[in-house]
């Protein structure tokens, strides 16, 4: 399923780095989710900009949930300052630290999604060590250095509810096409665990859903 032109138009206009077609793979993803666990919240784990947020809140509204989006907006440790993906216009300059939120709020508020999407600031392992609540759907997309990875892995995948899913972005199984954590230390282990089963894949995007 597409997510509707105009949405789609105001995603594109958002920072960040998720291409269109990945982005339709994780709403309709999500959707199966919400139909699956119907009433179960979701979390995303690294929303920037809150591009990748807009699908999935977009998403959250019409399952009738709600998306909790949790990212320090301090930027990853590859997106800091001479980093090949930095960018100028995300600086504080007041703390000279990136600070993504006042452009996830915006994204998040002109796409009419303040019903749907809960912004969590914090570090993903705190948020994490406190969540006791079985998640529909869970999207990784935050520190791709191999301990946020493994700490993501860890932390945040024991929470899918059984039938619940969980995607994973930038999983590159060729070295040529892009950094290996979120491949090693998150895509192989929930494989490995028994846990998860693959069910679709969409450029860098893998769609996993839990035993139920
Ligand atoms: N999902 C977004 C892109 C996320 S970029 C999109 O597709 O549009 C990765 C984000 O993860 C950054 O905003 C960064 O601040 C956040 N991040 C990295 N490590 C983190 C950590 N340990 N805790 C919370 N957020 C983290
Ligand atoms: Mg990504």
């Amino acid at each position: 399923m597409l997510i509707d032109p105009v949405l789609r138009g105001l995603a594109l206009a958002t920072k960040g780095f998720m291409p269109p077609h990945e982005g339709d793979a994780l709403h309709a993803a999500a959707l199966d989710a919400g139909a699956a666990v119907p009433g179960a919240p979701w979390v995303e784990v690294g929303s920037y900009c809150g591009r990748s947020t807009v699908w999935l809140g977009d998403a959250a509204r019409t399952a009738g949930t709600v998306l909790f989006a949790v990212d320090h907006h301090r930027g990853s440790e590859e997106n800091q300052s001479g980093w090949e993906h930095h960018d100028i216009e995300v600086i504080d300059q007041r703390v000279g630290k990136m600070d993504t939120l006042p452009f996830f709020r915006r994204a998040v508020h002109d796409a009419g999604l303040e019903d749907h999407v809960v912004g969590v600031v914090g570090r993903s392992p705190i948020v994490a060590h406190h969540w006791t609540t079985p998640l529909g759907f869970l999207f990784i997309d935050g520190g791709h250095g191999v301990q946020p990875a493994r700490d993501d892995f860890e932390g945040w995948t024991p929470h899918v509810a059984r039938g619940g899913t969980l995607a994973i972005h930038d999983v590159f199984p060729d070295p040529a096409d892009g950094g290996r954590p979120p491949y090693e230390q998150i895509y192989l282990p929930a494989l490995a665990s028994g846990r998860f089963e693959l069910v679709s894949v969409t450029g860098s995007l893998r769609v996993l859903t839990r035993a139920g």
